[in-house]
């Protein structure tokens, strides 16, 4: 049976911009990838009257395409199956049922392997990277040591200590351009290389000579989730200030919008 590895992701594209090599490697040796994803990025625009469905719609076909993209297995079938948790971008819940919720979806798709934001030592300190990061965290906790996957990892962290080769470049960023609304291919090009230098002193430590994309291990040891050395400036930087956050941006509200804050169903 093939392995399978679950990449946990606030928004569409968060698993392109930060976990590429972990998904397209896993793609690459035919195991079952999955994307469970948050939110469909609501408010993924500056423009008023563009958020809420439009933009959502727009997103949802983009992420189609990266899943088009990863290509088909011999039955045909997607190899990236993708899994809506239906949250709304910004506004992703961090209860004891938003836990529960995710928890439930690990024990159904039994990862081998799995990713989520790191939530104590990031560097994208978006709100729904924060809640999803935590969620992820507490669900992974509470589940029975024996039932946890084999490898658990964060992505978008300042303190990676589990590295993969940067390899199928081209087809890394051909995935990357299905989400065109969000990444034009400077874009491409800026998020490959950030994230690297906000790693680089870490990957020097390790004496890496070839390109590496860097990860953290899951810890229930809090004293591991605190940033020590260069990573503690850095963070000092980042802890508050989301990437690309503009004042406003959750204006008009999701009432306004139409937009229903908690789903009740499990994840699909
Ligand atoms: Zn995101």
């Amino acid at each position: 049976m093939s392995k399978k590895v679950l990449i946990i992701c606030p928004h569409p594209d968060d698993a392109e911009a930060f976990a590429s090599q972990l998904c397209m490697q896993a793609v690459q040796a035919k195991w079952e990838v999955h994307q469970v994803l948050a939110t469909c990025d609501e408010y993924g625009t500056p423009i008023n009257k563009f958020k809420g469905q439009r933009i959502k719609r727009i997103r949802y076909l983009e992420m189609l395409k990266a899943q088009r993209l990863y290509g088909v297995d011999k039955n045909g079938k997607y190899i990236v199956q993708l899994h809506w948790m239906n949250y709304i971008d910004g506004f992703v819940p961090q209860t004891k049922s938003a836990v529960f919720r995710l928890k439930v979806f690990i024990q159904k798709i039994k990862p081998d392997v799995i990713i989520g934001p790191d939530p104590f030592i990031y560097y994208d300190s978006h709100v729904d990277h924060i809640a999803v990061g935590k969620n992820y965290y507490l669900a992974l906790r509470s589940l029975d040591p024996l039932e946890r996957p084999r490898l658990m990892l964060y992505f978008q962290t300042l303190m990676p200590d589990f590295f993969l080769p940067k390899l199928h470049y081209k087809r890394v960023n051909l995935v990357r351009s299905a989400h065109l609304s969000q990444w034009n291919p400077r874009m491409v090009k800026i998020i490959e290389k950030f994230n690297s230098i906000v790693q680089i002193w870490v990957i020097l430590k390790h004496g890496y000579v070839r390109k590496v994309e860097g990860y953290r291990r899951v810890t229930f040891d809090s004293s591991h989730n605190i940033p020590s050395g260069f990573a503690k400036i850095l963070f000092f930087f980042f802890r508050d200030r989301p990437l690309g956050y503009k004042e406003g941006r959750f204006i008009p509200n999701p009432r306004e919008l139409g937009l229903e804050l908690i789903p009740h169903e499990p994840i699909q």
